[in-house]
């Protein structure tokens, strides 16, 4: 069983590879565009093509067979299907409409082994797996094509977060119903004038003994009106800037929390803004000590742009030269018919291809405690870039019928709208800029 501390040693592409890009909601809309092209000939599919790995130990190779077989017998056909919709991603929380018996069975079959959160220790919920068995265990769902049972905040942000700084009491009150997918989390993070700058957040709780009464407003809260808790960043001491920052957790359906939902361009409101007005939370809802929440902050920071830089990585989806054949079709010789998106898609995949190998290392370096503490910014960096790649060629692979935005051949404009989307990948979990920055000072060290 890993320990917690080996929980909380800093993720990288082994947990992302738990995440793969499916993991991020508004991908669904990616893997919806990607069936809809067909196989292309003469180039044989990435599953076809890669082999089974050889695994370091025979004990390694045991659980990779055994992990096989289950997953085999116990993934229903349905959730071993490329998702169509937004529906089919499972969030979980107390609001949520399985779509479907397979979809609510699937999580509750990974659920009670644990492998919701496969490296969580055993005792919240979790699988209590190495990280080379977790390791495995993603991979063997990614070549399976099974879906990831749960989606959630509460898995890739706070979960690692309670794990380093949360109290016992709040880790056996909290993983536990994370890991089952019953409450779902939303982050209260940005505020009107603080995003790069976060430490300036201004929203207030007044420290009123064993409770705390929070005023003030958050915006760009992801699923806040969908959410059942949020994890919160909340000013106790106007006079320090980093160490008047607290880190507290409260349900949403408390007095005085309300959400206003935000418009986006892609047509969709997955945000909101959230206000707080004389909002009571429990001191037993503090994480870590009294003005320390910018440390657990800048924790979950790290997973949160982990997670993200893990969408740079689509292994699992359909090489993106493959739907361009299919779209575009071949030339005399055999090649795609567009000379120019030849090059560039080649040129994608060679960085997208490098990119996977930068993650796997980066995995294996945390693994190893050599990670480097800034290694997320740089995967977030180029991963949300590589993504808004990926989507541009998507848009030219599909010339002006992708910019069909309503109809049912185009599944309600699939294409465009995640184009549209993932202009926000260098923006969400800190902007591209904001990240060279962190590169250039604590990676390069190179002078202010
Ligand atoms: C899709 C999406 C989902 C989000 N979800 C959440 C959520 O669930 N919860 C939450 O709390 N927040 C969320 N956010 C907010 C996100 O964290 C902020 O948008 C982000 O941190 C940037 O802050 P800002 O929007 O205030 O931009 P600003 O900080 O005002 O930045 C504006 C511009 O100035 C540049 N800039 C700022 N400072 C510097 C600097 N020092 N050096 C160079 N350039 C700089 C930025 O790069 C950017 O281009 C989400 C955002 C998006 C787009």
């Amino acid at each position: 069983m890993a320990t917690p501390a080996q929980n909380a040693a800093p993720r990288t592409a082994a947990n992302a590879a738990e995440n793969v890009a499916e993991n991020v909601a508004e991908n669904v809309a990616e893997n919806v565009a990607e069936n809809v092209a067909e196989n292309a000939p003469g180039i044989p599919a990435r599953s076809e093509a890669s082999q089974t790995p050889q695994d370091a130990t025979p004990e390694l190779a045991a659980f990779r067979e055994e992990t096989r077989a289950w997953l085999t017998q116990h993934c229903p056909a349905e959730m071993r299907r490329p998702m169509t919709s937004e529906d089919d991603v499972c969030w979980g929380g107390r609001q949520f409409k399985f779509s479907s018996a397979a979809q609510q069975q699937w999580l509750q079959t990974m659920a009670a082994r644990g492998w919701t959160v496969p490296s969580w220790p055993t005792a919240y919920g979790g699988g209590g797996l190495s990280g080379e068995q977790a390791k495995i265990l993603a991979l063997e769902m990614r070549s399976l094509q099974c879906r990831a049972p749960l989606q959630s905040f509460g898995i890739w942000m706070l979960g690692p977060a309670l794990l380093k700084f949360g109290s016992e009491a709040q880790k056996l009150e909290h993983l536990p119903k994370i890991a089952r997918g019953e409450i779902r989390w939303c982050q209260g993070y940005s505020e009107p004038n603080a995003g790069s700058d976060l430490a300036s957040l201004a929203t207030k709780a007044e420290d009123c003994g064993d409770h705390f009464i929070v005023n003030g407003q958050k915006i760009w809260t992801s699923y806040a009106d969908q959410a059942d808790w949020i994890f919160c960043l909340v000013r106790t001491d106007s006079a320090k800037k980093h160490t008047g920052i607290s880190f507290v957790l409260f349900d949403m359906a408390s007095a005085g929390v309300s959400t206003r939902p935000i418009l986006l361009i892609s047509g969709k409101s997955p945000f909101c803004e959230t206000f707080f007005d004389n909002v009571r939370v429990d001191k037993a809802n503090l994480i870590g000590q009294q003005g320390a929440g910018w440390d657990v902050a800048k924790h979950l920071l790290a997973h949160e742009r982990e997670m993200i830089g893990s969408i740079g990585d689509r292994a699992a989806a359909k090489p993106l030269g493959q739907q361009a054949v299919a779209a575009i079709g071949l030339d005399a010789s055999g090649r795609l018919a567009d000379p120019m998106l030849r090059a560039q898609i080649a040129e994608f995949e060679a960085d997208e291809a490098a990119f996977r190998l930068a993650m796997e290392r980066a995995g294996d370096l945390g693994r190893a405690r050599q990670g480097h503490p800034a290694m997320s910014s740089m995967l977030k960096y180029y991963g949300a870039e590589l993504n808004k790649r990926r989507w541009e060629l998507m848009m030219a692979v599909g010339g002006a019928n992708a910019l069909e935005w309503e109809s049912e051949r185009s599944r309600s404009g699939a294409v465009a709208r995640t184009w549209l989307r993932t202009k926000a990948n260098s923006i969400e979990g800190g902007t591209s800029e904001v990240q060279l920055n962190i590169i250039a000072k604590r990676i390069l060290e190179l002078p202010n």
